[in-house]
């Protein structure tokens, strides 16, 4: 097919996963369950739920992992953190997402809740918890034999002393169990492109999958930028000027730019992302249209495989 426009990708082996956040009102389940309608024919490789921080969401994220598992056709992945539990309230946690049927779990340090001016205090661990991640993950596979993803920073986490510490930090998660990672989200491709390359150097071998932010709302990016260590190009910010009071366009503005680092990415041979929806599925739809992920061929495929 001839492209001028250099849009059209390869979906041979293309693989997507979507992350949600557990509701907090009705009116917010609404949306969420239309979102996972809509996104469900993708066809994803699996679904992630969040766990609010400070570990304020347990039974909302519960909830709405074990009603996907039962209403979809998804795979839910949970996620869980160390955060204001001890090991084995956490332990139990897990135990009852394996009895449900639930089996994957993104593992994560977390962050304690904000304040009430939204500022984060410092992490300090629950006397009687997992400290870090890599100790959940090695907890958890004493649980069961969970399939176990983890987080992962191409621009570093913002409390790690330097990016090799970080990477040393990645690579004991995975000897701990984790047989994914799942980036942060970032902006440049080249900067992740950077980090996979030097995690392949530092022994990491599994997959390290892109997190991918369509940006609806950009003052709250920034702001929770700046938290989390991603680095907002000044690009971005032209792309985004005098659109505060008009989101249409900054919808129209946020699929293009995600697409276009996704195509970037595509070019370089990544196959698989995960997108933050933000429980909306228009942005994410769009792009994973463009990047040729079609409803029906996905369900072709899936009878091909089931009756192969
Ligand atoms: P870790 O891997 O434990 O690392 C955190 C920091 O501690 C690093 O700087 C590391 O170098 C340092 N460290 C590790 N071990 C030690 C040690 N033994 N001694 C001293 N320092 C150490 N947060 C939520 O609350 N809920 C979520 O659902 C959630 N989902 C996420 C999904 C993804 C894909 C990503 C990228 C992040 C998510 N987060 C979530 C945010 C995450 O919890 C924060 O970034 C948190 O600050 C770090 O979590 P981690 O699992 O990366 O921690």
């Amino acid at each position: 097919m001839t492209d001028p426009l250099g849009i059209v990708a390869d979906p041979s082996g293309l693989q997507v996963s979507f992350e949600f956040f557990p509701p907090k009102t009705e009116k917010m389940e609404e949306s969420l369950w239309q979102a996972v309608r809509r996104l469900e024919p993708m066809a994803p490789r699996f679904v992630s739920v969040t766990y609010g921080a400070g570990g304020t969401t347990r039974e909302r994220t519960h909830a709405t992992v074990a009603r996907l598992r039962a209403e979809t056709s998804l795979e839910p992945a949970a996620h869980l953190t160390c955060v204001g539990a001890t090991r084995a309230e956490v332990d139990e946690v897990a135990r009852q997402y394996w009895a449900a049927g639930v089996r994957h779990i993104v593992a994560l340090r977390g962050d304690p809740a904000p304040g009430a001016d939204g500022a984060f205090a410092p992490y300090v661990p629950h006397p009687g918890g997992y400290a870090y991640a890599a100790d959940l993950v090695a907890g958890l596979k004493k649980v069961a034999d969970f399939e176990i993803s983890v987080a992962a920073y191409p621009e570093m986490h913002p409390t790690a002393t330097n990016p090799a510490a970080d990477l040393d930090n990645l690579k004991r998660k995975i000897d701990a169990g984790a047989t994914r990672a799942i980036t942060q989200y970032f902006f440049d491709p080249a900067v992740y492109l950077r980090f996979i390359e030097k995690a392949a150097k530092a022994g990491i071998s599994v997959p390290i999958v892109p997190g991918i932010l369509p940006v609806t709302n950009f003052a709250q990016v920034v702001k929770f930028s700046k938290a989390c260590g991603t680095a907002v190009p000044p690009w971005l910010a032209h792309l985004f000027e005098d659109l505060d009071g008009d989101p249409e366009t900054r919808k129209l503005v946020a699929a293009t730019v995600a697409a276009r680092q996704c195509l970037a990415l595509e070019k370089a041979g990544v196959k698989e992302f995960h997108f933050y929806t933000l429980n909306r599925a228009d942005l994410v739809y769009a792009i994973c249209h463009i990047l040729g992920l079609r409803p029906d061929a996905n369900e072709a495929a899936a009878k091909v495989g089931a009756s192969a």
